[in-house]
């Protein structure tokens, strides 16, 4: 097909990885970023097979090793007592099992290096999208400092309040879990009795905190998983505060104490979802990412399905046909639905079952104890994500013949 020009808005983990993928199949790429400079939130995430599997076909392989922790194991802990419930090894089993290695990594770090593979000038900084309009010839975006820009395609990856997904389906309903999660870094220094190597995940009555290794293994990213309030913003940089998390988890055992009583400071997070959408774009306007499928972090896979989301699209916006007319508009939107063909259904199962897990199937019974089985029941519930080969799995006519491996 020939090269299109292809507008993304927001500069995101997935608008990243959609530059990233569309430029590596040649096509002429521009992301449009409303921040005034790039970055991520200053935390870690879960990178799990599904995902790296392909960051790695982009050349990522080495760098996500220096970078990232491959942890060796995955621990349920009693939240009182803090005795290991259930452990399971991770590391070599986990890529002997999923066929990809599993990753805990700063998020501004796999942000840099995802930003390090696209050519300069790629991010247009400052620039807040306002509208778009597709008059069926081009699709005209306009941004809040009156510059206005023409393009072929134009993929909408600005995140859980994205302006274009608005555009396409009007005004949404966040849907609340009724939780919130307050995130953020510790020195493991100043939690010496914690592993470097372990993802650890305490689960109480109405309470759960994760903590796992990132940088080497020199900090600890957590996750506080607590009773919410909906009166609080959807937002991911509200700050948090240490002493309100240390009181949440006043007498819970000596090692989520001591960690709570290491953080300096935290953001606090509101979980909301959105149901799965029947649509997602029309014409030449799609969405990707969180703008399409914003989900709870339960699963640890709103970046994993980001990025199997440009992968595919890059698959099919590339995909030899011969009718309609390669190029023409027509074309276009054939790809792109048939991009949405392939991903919503994925994508809605997994926003579906992160509802669904976690925090729930982590609960102690009735007489305090955590059920033995819980983890290896949420490893099950997750195996088919991680399997999950988004490019391989691809039908034989969109995928493309000598995928590397
Ligand atoms: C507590 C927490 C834990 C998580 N843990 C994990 C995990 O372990 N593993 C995992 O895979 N995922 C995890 N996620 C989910 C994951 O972080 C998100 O799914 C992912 O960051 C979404 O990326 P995105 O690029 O689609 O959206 P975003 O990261 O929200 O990026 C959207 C971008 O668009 C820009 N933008 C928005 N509007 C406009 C506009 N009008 N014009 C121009 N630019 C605009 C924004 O500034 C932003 O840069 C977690 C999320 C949270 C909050």
């Amino acid at each position: 097909m020939p090269k299109v020009r292809i507008a993304i808005v927001g500069a995101g983990m997935g608008g990243l990885a959609a530059a990233v993928a569309l430029t590596r199949a040649g096509h002429e790429v521009r992301i449009h970023e409303q921040a005034p400079a790039l970055g991520e939130v200053g935390v870690g995430m879960h990178l799990t097979p599904n995902g790296t599997r392909i960051l790695e076909r982009w050349g990522l392989g080495e760098a996500l090793r220096a970078r990232g922790v491959e942890p060796a194991a995955m621990e349920v802990r009693e939240w009182a007592g803090g005795t290991t419930l259930v452990r399971r090894p991770m590391g070599e089993a986990w890529r002997a099992e999923f066929g990809a290695p599993y990753y805990t990594i700063h998020r501004a770090d796999l942000h840099a290096l995802l930003a390090g593979l696209l050519p300069p000038g790629t991010v247009r900084l400052g620039r807040r999208l306002a509208r778009f309009t597709d008059d069926g010839d081009a699709v005209r975006l306009e941004f809040a400092d009156g510059a206005v820009e023409e393009a072929d395609v134009l993929i909408g990856a600005d995140g859980v309040h994205s302006v274009v997904r608005r555009g396409l389906h009007g005004p949404d309903l966040p849907v609340f879990a009724g939780q919130s999660a307050l995130r953020g870094l510790v020195d493991r220094r100043d939690v010496p009795g914690l592993p470097d190597d372990t993802v650890l995940v305490w689960a109480g009555p109405d309470a759960r905190m994760l903590a796992y290794p990132v940088r080497g293994g020199e900090q600890l990213t957590f996750v506080a998983v607590v009773p919410g309030g909906e009166e609080h913003l959807e937002s991911w940089s509200a700050p948090g505060d240490p002493v309100a998390l240390a009181a949440a988890f006043s007498g819970w055992n000596p090692d989520v104490t001591a960690l709570v009583a290491a953080v300096r400071e935290t953001r606090r997070w509101e979980l909301y979802d959105r149901e799965p959408l029947p649509f997602w774009g029309r014409g030449a306007v799609t969405l990707l990412g969180d703008a399409a499928h914003p989900m709870l972090p339960h699963h640890g896979q709103g970046v994993g399905q980001a990025v199997e989301d440009a992968a595919v699209l890059a698959h099919f916006l590339d995909a030899p046909h011969t009718s309609p007319a390669a190029g023409s508009r027509e074309r276009i939107a054939d790809a792109l639905r048939g991009y949405e063909d392939v991903r919503r259904p994925h994508t809605a199962r997994v926003q579906l079952g992160s509802r669904d897990s976690g925090s729930q199937r982590l609960r102690p019974a009735a007489d305090g104890t955590a059920p033995k089985d819980s983890m290896a029941s949420l490893v099950q519930d997750v195996s088919w994500i991680q399997r999950h080969d988004a490019e391989a799995d691809l039908p034989a006519a969109i995928s493309p013949a000598g995928l590397p491996v």
